[in-house]
């Protein structure tokens, strides 16, 4: 019965219906990337009652992010949690019917085999490139169909990937029209509506894929909510595309990007994949003569020669104030060691 209640308004819904909520009951999402998009999406469909949702996120909460990043509060910030931490939390409180976890972790060739086996669906919160590639690479190799989005300025995009149906993101990246597509991050700035509208549409083509609809849009969709467009364009499978013959050449990489300059944030992640588990505790006793230390059990961080630094327990580090991948590599080297 509760279950019932809880879903009346969906199920009313013919698109969607009794047994089509037992499916979204059945589903398992991977959300990747929980900012802007990743939170629309991720409340979107926890709300409607998919039955497993993990929600992957490498960062923590900033004042700047509470404009658009709509589950997120000041709570939050003060209580330094990482951002697949609150997200857990907070829709756990929303929807205790179901299985959620939040992963604290950066996406990469190395783990994200592991991170989306199980799923039957990936949807993109990210906001680069290099992992989108990832995860079209995986998505093909495993036959798990994903839904691209990205939003910046008043505009946005979204397309469904379903391997073996339409084309994948690759084939974006080589074909001669892809210019305009691909969105970089740079000074543009994002008013909230763009993501809400994208990861909306992201959210309803999820219930279609996992409800097999037919109706299942296979365009790739872009709006401006400033103007008030919304557009569709077809993309065709570009020939020359490695994915789609194969070639999954992100995935392969057996060399891990060690250090990262994150989109927009003048901030450099560094990876340590020899780190192992790392002691906050200990490290905040190392660590505490030689500069301002605080910590929780999900990162520690420290203020010294006027960068903050926010290390986490997989000895993944994220330097602020700093967009040089030398200087953050070497303040790492310094304190964290390798
Ligand atoms: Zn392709």
């Amino acid at each position: 019965m509760v279950l019932i209640d809880r879903y009346s308004r969906q199920t009313l819904f013919p698109g969607i219906g009794e047994q089509g909520q037992q499916k979204l009951n059945n589903s398992s999402l991977a959300i990747i990337g929980c900012g802007a998009l990743g939170t629309v999406i991720a409340t979107s469909l926890v709300r409607a009652g998919v039955g497993r949702v993990k929600i992957i996120d490498r960062d923590f909460i900033e004042y700047h992010n509470l404009q658009r990043q709509v589950i997120f509060n000041e709570d939050d910030i003060r209580d330094e949690l990482p951002k697949a931490i609150a997200a857990e939390r907070h829709l756990k409180k929303v929807n205790s019917s179901i299985e959620i976890e939040g992963i604290v972790a950066d996406v990469n060739y190395a783990n994200i085999e592991r991170l989306v086996a199980g799923a039957d669906l990936i949807l993109d919160g990210l906001d680069n490139m290099e992992t989108r590639l990832l995860i079209n690479d995986v998505s093909l190799k495993h036959h798990i169909p994903w839904i691209y989005g990205g939003a910046i300025a008043s505009y946005g995009m979204t397309m469904n990937i379903i391997p073996g149906e339409t084309a994948c993101f690759r084939c974006f990246q080589v074909s001669p029209t892809g210019n305009g597509i691909a969105l970089t991050c740079d000074t543009a700035g994002v008013i909230g509506p763009a993501p809400f509208i994208i990861g909306s549409l992201q959210a309803t083509e999820a219930m279609k894929i996992l409800l097999g609809s037919p109706e299942i849009n296979r365009e790739l969709i872009m709006i401006d909510v400033w103007r008030g467009e919304f557009n569709h364009f077809g993309v065709g499978n570009h020939q020359d595309c490695p994915a789609c013959h194969g070639n999954y050449e992100f995935l392969e990489a057996k060399f891990g990007t060690r250090t990262t300059s994150l989109c927009g944030q003048n901030a450099v992640q560094v990876l340590n994949p020899e780190a192992g588990a790392v002691s906050l505790q200990r490290l905040a006793a190392h660590l505490g003569p030689l500069g301002e230390v605080g910590y929780n059990e999900f990162m520690l961080r420290f203020m010294v020669d006027n960068h903050q630094m926010v290390i986490f327990p997989d000895g993944r580090a994220i330097v602020k104030n700093t967009n040089d991948e030398a200087l953050a590599r070497g303040l790492y080297a310094k304190y964290i060691g390798t």
